[in-house]
């Protein structure tokens, strides 16, 4: 068994596999977890790009599925890190979150009640007039509280997954690209590696926002988009609460959404997408920097030690998919949510190759676009939209 792609999904899928008795290969164009799953905000979150209720309405009972899919994923990351006792720093914190306009903030209300009565989660809607309970700013119209939810050190964590396949028996490789799949008759593939080739009976493509060309029908239905984060020096205890009490995870409902939380060590983790179209880490900074102190003004003046981005892989119904493309195996497309997804599709993806059935609310379509083949041509306009949208 191979799987290509070294983060959350392919190494946890290694761990399940080897458990299941397979002989499990890893490849990794980079070092291993150099993807988003070290790059990460660390938060492990219910849900989808697509809300509850529209999840409900677009897929019946099999959006219900697919949003208790969210739930389960949380759970599972827990275990994971209970049983194996992996060190990084899990807490469950607590979500908020905040409309950015007042006819959003009338929602909450709804996707409140839904979470409530059909998943039944703890949940609070936090009025315009209570919100400095929760967060430090003026700028949000309501919050709509998740208990269930909280926040790991995604680097650490990723360093657990990989020691526990590596305990398992599985063999992950760095540096080392998976540079051609092809098919074998009567069966299986041979996957090229500039150190060599591998037979093997079943494939895995585990790359989300890195997929490359190696497979061109998953990767025209791949969209990489950069998302960034900036760290500030650690806060004082004052300072940190004047801005989340309770130390959320918070999230705001734009399209170009603002994502912080506090680090363990008291440094204000703020992330965001800067744009659609291509831009430099310091570039990114800069705009995350003058976003943080715009919702938080207590903060003008800190320093920002660290700065980074990575690729989140979109998809064009704004769903993961999981599925087969010339009998190749994809887990991919979390859509800027994949800490706890990419932990369970990565189980996931290893029961159906072990022989277990693939649930039907996992068996949809993969929608692709006309004209897009690797280059996101659209991506600036898509932007414009977005930002349009907004700002409305
Ligand atoms: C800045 C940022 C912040 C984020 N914050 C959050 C968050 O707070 N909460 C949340 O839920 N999600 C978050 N995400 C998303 C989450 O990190 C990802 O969904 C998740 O890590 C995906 O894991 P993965 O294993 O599928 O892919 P990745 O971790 O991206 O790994 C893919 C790997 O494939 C490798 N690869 C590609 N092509 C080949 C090849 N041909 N051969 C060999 N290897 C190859 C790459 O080198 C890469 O290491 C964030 C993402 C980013 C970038």
């Amino acid at each position: 068994m191979v799987i290509i792609g070294g983060g959350y999904t392919g190494t946890m899928a290694a761990a399940r596999l080897a458990s299941r008795g397979r002989s499990v290969t890893v490849l990794d164009r980079n070092e291993l977890g150099w993807g988003a799953s070290s790059r990460n905000g660390g938060m492990v979150l219910p849900g989808f790009k697509t809300g509850p209720g529209s999840l409900l309405k677009r897929y019946g009972d099999h959006g219900r599925q697919l949003y208790q899919a969210t739930l389960d994923a949380i759970a599972l990351v827990e275990e994971t890190i209970r049983v194996n006792q992996i060190e990084c720093q899990y807490a469950q914190t607590g979500q908020l979150h905040l409309a950015h306009k007042p006819a959003l903030a009338r929602h909450l209300e709804d996707e409140a009640h839904i979470l409530s009565e059909q998943f039944g989660i703890a949940t609070r809607v936090i009025p315009r007039a209570e919100l400095s309970s929760e967060v430090g700013t003026s700028l949000y119209y309501g919050g709509l509280l998740v208990e269930r939810s909280g926040g790991l050190h995604p680097a650490k964590y990723f360093a657990g997954l990989a020691q526990l396949a590596r305990d398992r028996g599985a063999h992950l490789y760095d540096h080392a690209p998976a540079t051609g799949i092809e098919r074998r008759r009567p069966g299986g593939f041979t996957v090229s590696t500039p150190r060599g080739r591998i037979s093997t009976g079943n494939v895995l493509l585990a790359t989300n926002g890195y997929t490359d060309r190696i497979l061109p029908s998953v990767r025209r239905r791949v969209i990489p988009i950069g998302s960034y984060i900036i760290a500030t020096e650690p806060l004082t205890s004052e300072l940190a609460h004047s801005a989340i009490p309770n130390r959320r995870m918070l999230i705001d409902s734009k399209n170009f959404l603002y994502y912080w939380r506090f680090s363990a060590d008291n440094r204000m983790l703020f992330g965001g997408r800067a744009s659609f179209a291509p831009t430099t880490t310091p570039m990114a900074r800069d705009w995350l920097y003058a976003a943080m102190t715009r919702v938080h003004p207590q903060l003008k003046g800190v320093k920002i030690e660290h700065a980074w981005g990575g690729l989140v892989g979109f998809t064009l119904d704004r769903m993961p998919h999981i599925g087969r493309m010339d009998g190749v195996t994809y887990a991919l497309g979390y859509c800027g949510t994949g800490v706890a997804m990419s932990t369970y599709f990565g189980q996931l993806a290893a029961d159906w190759i072990a022989g277990d059935e693939l649930p039907a609310c996992w068996q949809r379509p993969f929608p692709s676009m006309p004209l897009y083949r690797e280059k996101p041509w659209f991506l600036p306009a898509v932007g414009w939209y977005y930002r349009a949208l907004d700002g409305l």
